[in-house]
């Protein structure tokens, strides 16, 4: 059993595996050098210095899983059933692709002093004395990684100015309606959030928008997006789909035989939602592998449908997503956006599809069971806010 790409979901793929009594080698590469990590703390406790580092606590060679840290895969042969590395061919039986995503980068701005990622423990280890320096910020992106890098950036105490193309925030995951009082949360925090400001270029010391505005920067820090980390899989016959994403199916197998793929770097059909989701959150790097590694183990497949969940920590706020919504969906408010907590519901034909719980756990934790059990809800019981979703 080959795994490759050493973050969230290559790792629980080879715990998962062993759990569920996968006997044979299993072999995790990673292109690395790192312990394998986690993401999520990279841009809150990491980046502020709270923590050294965010390794997964997994031993490794007591699960008897071999580890190959500073590995790069170069390329499959599907028919030869062999990964190619920078280290050499690796035969395997069942190859798991786990390599994630990889941040969109500002065109012209690659490689510029200055102008920073956040993806890797490396890009945060760099960014830590740019906080601690204070520097004057200039975050490209107010999406859930610039909201929360600016976030930090004021903690630390630095001037930040976020920078969006759209006309708000979340722009690609949220509608008008639910981001505008998040808009607000900008300010409310000492960040300046412009909106409608494109990037024409980055200047020493400086980020010019198109307008000619020119705002100072001792720092930039690029979040705007991240895309399948699959180049890598060019001409292998592995199917790719528009966002470069590995096309797997119900049972997360690609379109290769004995090739698996999960996490930041594949879609799947969701059959509850009646599309295909390319999902770049934890919890999809949590579940998917299991799923993975029960159709690798048994004989009856397992299909791989769950309910999306993500949580952001923004501006003192908790943020928590479950469920995907499409535009059409139905717009329900549980309590005052302007307030410290409220919860967005979006419903389908009068059933749960998705909800977006700022500051109100239990709304989420009830709303996750009831989009799963996809039981029909009364919208204005719904509306209440001091009535448990639960009995809405
Ligand atoms: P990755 O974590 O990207 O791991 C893939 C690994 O594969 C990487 O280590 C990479 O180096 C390696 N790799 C790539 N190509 C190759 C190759 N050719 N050969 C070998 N190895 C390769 N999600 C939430 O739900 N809540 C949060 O609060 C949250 N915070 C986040 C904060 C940050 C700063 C970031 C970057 C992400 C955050 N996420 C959050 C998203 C979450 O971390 C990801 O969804 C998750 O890490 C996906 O896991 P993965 O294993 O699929 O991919």
């Amino acid at each position: 059993m080959v795994v490759v790409g050493a973050g969230m979901a290559g790792v629980q793929t080879a715990v998962a595996l062993r759990e569920q009594g996968f006997k044979g080698t299993v072999t995790l590469i990673g292109a690395e050098p790192h312990q394998p990590y986690d993401r999520p703390p990279l841009s809150k406790a990491v980046l502020l210095g709270k923590a050294e580092d965010s390794a997964f606590e997994v031993d490794f060679e007591s699960l008897g899983v071999e580890l190959r840290l500073g590995c790069a895969a170069l390329g499959v042969r599907p028919a030869a059933h062999e990964l190619d590395t920078e280290a050499g061919p690796v035969p395997y039986d069942v190859l798991v692709l786990a390599t994630g995503a990889e941040p969109i980068t500002l065109p012209g701005t690659e490689g510029v002093p200055g102008v920073h990622l956040l993806r890797t423990l490396d890009d945060a280890e760099r960014l830590r004395p740019v906080l601690a320096e204070q520097h004057e910020i200039v975050v490209v992106g107010a999406g859930w990684i610039g909201a929360e890098f600016a976030t930090a950036a004021r903690a630390a105490g630095c001037a930040v100015t976020v920078v969006e193309a759209a006309d708000r925030p979340l722009a690609g995951a949220l509608p008008a309606e639910v981001a505008a009082p998040m808009t607000a949360w900008y300010a409310e925090s000492g960040a300046t959030l412009r909106t409608h400001a494109r990037v024409e270029r980055v200047e020493p010391g400086a980020v010019v928008l198109a307008d000619g505005t020119r705002l100072p920067a001792g720092a930039v820090v690029v979040g705007i997006g991240a895309r399948p980390a699959t180049g890598w899989l060019a001409g292998s016959g592995i199917e790719l789909g528009a966002h470069g994403e590995i096309v797997a199916d119900a049972r997360l197998l690609t379109s290769v035989e004995d090739v698996y793929a999960v996490g930041d770097c594949a879609s799947f059909p969701s059959a509850r939602y009646g599309e295909r989701l390319l999902v770049h959150h934890w919890d999809n790097a949590l579940q998917g592998p299991r799923t993975v590694a029960a159709n690798i183990m048994g004989e009856t497949p397992t299909e791989y449908d769950p309910v999306p969940y993500f949580w952001s920590e923004q501006f003192g706020r908790f943020v928590q997503y479950a469920g995907h919504h499409a535009a059409a969906d139905r717009l329900v408010w549980r309590g005052d956006p302007a307030g410290p907590a409220w919860t967005v519901c979006w419903l389908r034909a009068d059933r749960l599809v998705s909800l977006l719980a700022v500051g109100r756990p239990r709304d989420l934790a009830q709303g996750r069971r009831l989009i799963e059990a996809g039981r029909r809800m009364d919208a204005r019981a719904l509306a209440d806010p001091g009535r448990p979703l639960k009995d809405a």
